[in-house]
């Protein structure tokens, strides 16, 4: 899916994109409303950056990342970072969202971009909450510098042996969680708080 989309956001006709026989009408619906909304944002007055790798090595060795979207708009010097979600189980948020504020991050040391504020964008088509399908925080740069902090003392950390492990549902996407102590920890107390009576 992402990378129909990106293939759409360069300017090939999302009706002619290869779509899986069972859920192609979905899937369709999907690509329109990721890129209707960065067209609507401006993205033929802007600077429009489609899967664009990102180096974050100034801010800790070995840090990137690939941004699915990044809109630039100079006359605001306004930076839109753009996430598509095709999943439908676990609710993103635009807000405060890590994943977001590290490709803004990225991309205003990568591209060089005077900046005064940044919005964080999540589109997620198929999960609407009552914020919508496409939810939106801005912040200004400010955020951004305090983030630069946060992402520092978040990757020293991986470099400690001994680092807390902090189980959350964010272990679903571990590739780590069959052998993390932890999440097995956490695992069994919550079956044995829903099975306690067994
Ligand atoms: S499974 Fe363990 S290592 Fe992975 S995110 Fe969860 S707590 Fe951290």
């Amino acid at each position: 899916m992402h990378e129909l989309c990106a293939r759409a956001l360069n300017g090939e006709d999302p009706f002619s994109l290869p779509y899986s026989e069972d859920n192609g009408l979905e899937e369709l619906d999907a690509v329109c409303l990721y890129v209707e909304t960065i067209q609507k944002d401006g993205a033929a007055r802007g600077r429009l950056f489609v899967e664009q790798r990102l180096d974050l090595s100034a801010v800790y060795p070995g840090c990137f990342g690939t941004a699915d979207a990044i809109l630039y708009l100079p006359e605001e010097r306004l930076l839109r970072v753009y996430d598509f979600k095709y999943g439908r189980g676990v609710h993103v948020a635009a807000e405060d969202n890590a994943q977001l504020l590290y490709y803004a991050l990225g991309a205003a040391i990568t591209l060089g971009l005077p900046l005064a504020r940044v919005e964080n964008v999540i589109v997620q088509p198929r999960c609407k909450s009552k914020s919508g399908a496409v939810r939106r925080w801005g912040v200004s740069t400010i955020v951004l510098l305090n983030f630069w902090e946060r992402v520092v003392t978040a990757a020293r950390r991986t470099a400690d042996p001994a680092a807390e492990l902090l189980p959350g549902r964010h272990c679903f996407f571990c590739p780590g969680k069959q052998i993390c102590p932890a999440h097995l920890k956490s695992a069994q107390e919550k079956a044995k708080w829903e099975f306690g009576d067994l």
